[in-house]
């Protein structure tokens, strides 16, 4: 299938990724349940790029990382508090509630779908006593879903604001990849220097085929967390063969590459289409999508033609590049749009 702007999800492995699984596969038999040599490589290298001696566990996808580090952190009566568009409150079906066994979250529809201290602060705020949940995490989302991204500044404000209120900082980081790429910094300055307590480290979408990372930077937050891990279904028996193809995207800097790729395609896109009349920026484009205004009856004569993307809000779409969207699709369906809007 012609690669697509769907998600970036739709694309597959990059090759280093499956190079190392394939190496762990020709390994032949090897202990299960993680207690084997691409694991423990897997943590270390995680371990190098984050210079933090964190805990690390590996869940089959993001949602399952989102949930049950959510659950960790919270009662059954606790609340976290997120962005009204955030994953874990439109896209999981209630996970994060589920294995906390009752949590809330307290959304926020702040613009740019990023979260701010006083959001945050009216929210933690609100309770009641006995009669209302208590906020106890904050999630952030980074890269966002709308692909905008958090500064280390912004993150120390509402990492801040979270402690005044006894909040523990949790990050979806489905796309942390991106906003790594995006921002230049490093892995640390936009996560535990930042204040964030547990961050849920996403390969798939930048190049693997499942497995998640869950990184506790503070060991004592991850007591027992293994068991939650098996209880949900979510410890691989066959470990290794997640972890090697982590071992193959962090190992060369692959992971890094493969953000900067796809967040240069969203950026492409964005410069091609930018001065099309009736296209305007939903959100600017700082990683790895582009979301715009378009008419719906062009969009719909865009799928006519064969490309693939989801609308966005009443008169928008969503354009998502991937680690492995080449220029010249980047630029045909430029030329497209361009031919259908004028
Ligand atoms: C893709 C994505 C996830 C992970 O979703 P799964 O389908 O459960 O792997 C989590 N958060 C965000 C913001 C995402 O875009």
């Amino acid at each position: 299938m012609r690669q697509q702007f769907a998600s970036d999800n739709n694309a597959g492995m990059c090759p280093e990724a499956l190079e190392a699984f394939l190496a762990a596969n020709a390994d032949g038999h090897t202990v299960g349940y993680g207690d084997d040599a691409w694991t423990a490589k897997a943590c270390d290298l995680v371990r190098a790029l984050f210079e933090r001696d964190c805990e690390v566990f590996f869940v089959f996808n993001g949602t399952a990382a989102n949930a049950l580090a959510l659950a960790q952190l919270c009662k059954p009566w606790d609340a976290v508090i997120a962005h009204a568009e955030s994953h874990v409150e439109t896209d999981e079906a209630g996970a994060p509630g589920f294995f906390a066994g009752g949590a809330k979250i307290a959304i926020a529809a702040t613009p740019l779908a990023k979260l701010t201290p006083p959001a945050v602060e009216a929210l933690a705020g609100q309770g009641r006593g006995v009669h209302s949940v208590r906020p106890r995490v904050l999630s952030l989302t980074q890269a966002t879903e709308m692909g905008t991204v958090y500064t280390p500044d912004e993150l120390a404000a509402l990492s801040l604001a979270a402690r005044r209120h006894g909040l523990a900082v949790h990050m979806d980081g489905a796309r942390f990849a991106n906003a790594v790429a995006a921002l230049d910094c490093s892995p640390a300055d936009l996560s535990w220097r930042a204040g964030v307590d547990v961050l849920c480290f996403g390969g798939v979408k930048n190049g693997l085929a499942a497995g998640e990372a869950v990184l506790f930077f503070d060991k004592e937050q991850a007591r027992a967390f293994e068991w939650r891990v098996k209880q949900a279904g979510q410890l691989n028996s066959k470990m290794r063969l997640v972890t090697a193809p982590w071992v193959g995207l962090l190992q060369g800097g692959a992971w890094l590459r493969n953000a900067r790729h796809a967040n240069a395609m969203a950026r492409r896109l964005w410069d091609a289409i930018a001065q099309v009349p009736g296209i305007a920026a939903m959100a600017p484009v700082e990683s790895n999508g582009v979301f715009a205004t378009l008419d719906a009856a062009v969009q719909e004569r865009l799928r006519a033609r064969g490309w693939r993307f989801y609308p966005w809000g009443e008169n928008g779409c969503r354009l998502m590049c991937a680690w492995d969207t080449p220029p010249e699709t980047v630029d045909r369906f430029a030329a497209d749009l361009v031919a259908e809007q004028l």
